[in-house]
């Protein structure tokens, strides 16, 4: 966390990643503009998004900053000295939307990266990099990108986020959300003993309702350098879950029965937010409190589609009131949905397609229809009823659309654990899904939950959990996908190592995993 001492010398640092500063009398604000870091994101073969936020007192009502629109210049350079410009411009930092900037550029080469920077007045941001995909016409050899997501900060450090930003020949990462969470400074666990134990760090304020709110929790989040550090070196492709607006929300469903019309209200704050504080494209800016085109796709030349769902926003409610429950008829509805039906038809024709050696679904809640007991003695078998387990007819559906694909990978997060598994259709097998654990939330975990072996043996299609933070690194030819599982040994306290705990291999042609 910053201390207001940070702050005021922050201008005069060295930038996080890059060029040491260049020196200048004065900056237009007490405090350095670009406190809150800077990165990239929704790339494309011609360019991608970059972003930064005016934050001179990232804990202060709006930042900081003056309620006036301000120009912000940006750079785009072929070069990490920033020699070679090959691309300027300035953008409007308008208070409106926080003075956050959002620059898509473009006209950029394929497949290379890029550096860039922003600058207002005599302050200049950190150096990012970014990095473009590939030609659609293009026929990579290979591909090597990250996963990653929920990163509650009073669970624990990100020191995942500083691994995985010196993770190299990453092309993108995907975030799967849980970006920040909502809730207010939590009081202690308790441990064995029934005494009371810490979080390793504390929210500041209440649960967030409003757009302050939101911005202040995504400040807090941001004055983590090893967050920052993560953002700056890579190219995202950012989605939302849940705890962006609030615990297991759907469509206009909050657990707590707040009118649909009332919580509309807490979403839109939400999603504006994180709209704010996102690399993404101005088609993702939220319409009458709702982001319409959060499902999205991108091409790596003709070995990779992803498809990148939106499980939140076009939902129907959790069946039986939510949580992990015994069978009931709700998980049966036939009118049910996870993805609305246009969601639905574009990732069909998506999948349909067969233009590239791998099809990925990059979504946010499990899949597999896991029994998920974990004692002997429970008589029922229980569901997740916020995951796809909670929805049969839905999911039945789409993957009856995966058989005879043969090259569908799933990847998932929400569960705060590795899982790696086979999605089924009547029996057969007919995709792979990866869950990747959390960046933090859960804290330091251990290799097996309590009951994990109970989850395994009574489920044949899992055949991997894991319950260490940390994310996922995947790495793709056109004959075969690789999963790494890297995780780290604590997160409690600083300079957590890292490894790979398992690496899962699906070959293209036969859905199913080789533990390497
Ligand atoms: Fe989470
Ligand atoms: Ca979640």
């Amino acid at each position: 966390m910053f201390t207001r001492r940070q702050i005021l010398t922050t201008a005069a640092a060295t930038p996080l990643v890059g060029a040491p500063a260049i020196a200048k009398a004065q900056s237009w604000f007490a405090g350095y503009p670009f406190a809150l870091g800077v990165t990239s994101g929704d790339p494309a073969p011609d360019g991608f998004v970059i972003w930064t936020k005016l934050a001179p007192k990232p804990f202060e009502p709006h930042g900081g900053m003056p309620m006036v629109p301000l120009p912000v210049k940006w750079e785009v350079a072929g070069d990490d000295r920033f020699k070679i410009i090959v691309a300027s411009g300035e953008a409007t930092a308008r208070p409106e939307l926080g003075h956050s900037v959002h620059v898509e550029v473009a006209g950029l080469q394929p497949d290379r990266p890029y550096w860039y920077r922003f600058s207002l007045g005599s302050d200049q941001s950190a150096r990012g990099r970014a990095r473009t995909l590939p030609l659609a016409s293009a026929s990579p050899a290979a591909l090597k990108f990250g996963v990653a997501g929920c990163q509650n900060y009073e669970d624990g450090l990100f020191t995942a986020f500083r691994h995985l930003a010196r993770e190299e020949d990453i092309a993108f990462v995907y975030h799967y959300g849980d970006f920040i969470y909502e809730y207010k400074q939590r009081g202690p666990d308790y441990d064995k003993d029934s005494l009371p134990v810490d979080q390793v760090r504390h929210h500041i304020g209440q649960d967030c309702f409003d757009v302050g709110d939101y911005r202040l929790r995504y400040a807090q989040y941001l004055s983590d350098y090893d967050l920052q550090a993560a953002r700056a070196q890579h190219t995202w492709f950012p989605t939302f879950d849940d705890h962006e607006v609030e615990n297991n929300w759907v469509g206009d469903f909050d657990w707590k029965d707040v009118p649909a019309e009332v919580f509309r209200l807490r979403r839109q704050a939400g999603l504006q937010v994180w709209y704010e504080y996102m690399p993404v494209r101005a088609a993702m800016l939220p319409r009458n409190g709702i982001i319409t085109n959060a499902y999205r796709e991108a091409r790596f030349g003709d070995l990779l589609s992803i498809d990148f769902l939106d499980t939140r926003s076009f939902r129907s409610d959790q069946p039986c009131d939510d949580g992990f429950k015994p069978y009931c008829p709700g998980i049966g509805d036939s009118k049910a949905q996870v993805i609305s039906a246009e969601e639905e038809s574009w990732l069909l024709r998506n999948l349909a397609r067969k233009q590239t050696s791998w099809n990925c679904i990059a979504q946010q809640v499990m899949m597999m229809s896991l029994d998920r007991r974990r004692y002997d003695d429970e008589k029922e078998k229980i569901y997740n009823l916020d995951s796809w387990a909670g929805y049969d007819v839905p999911r039945d559906r789409l993957l009856a659309r995966m058989r005879g694909l043969t090259n569908v990978v799933v990847l998932t997060g929400d569960e705060h654990q590795n899982f790696a598994g086979l999605l089924e259709s009547q029996g057969k097998p007919v995709a792979v899904e990866f869950v990747s654990t959390s960046i933090s939330s859960g804290g330091d975990g251990s290799d097996l939950r309590k009951g994990s072996d109970v989850m395994l043996k009574n489920n044949p299609e899992l055949k991997f959990v894991n319950d260490q933070r940390g994310y996922l690194v995947c790495e793709i030819t056109p004959d075969a996908w690789t999963t790494h599982f890297r995780v780290v040994d604590q997160v409690s306290v600083a300079g957590g190592s890292i490894s790979t705990r398992a690496s899962m291999t699906v070959a293209r042609g036969e859905p199913s995993l080789q533990i390497a």
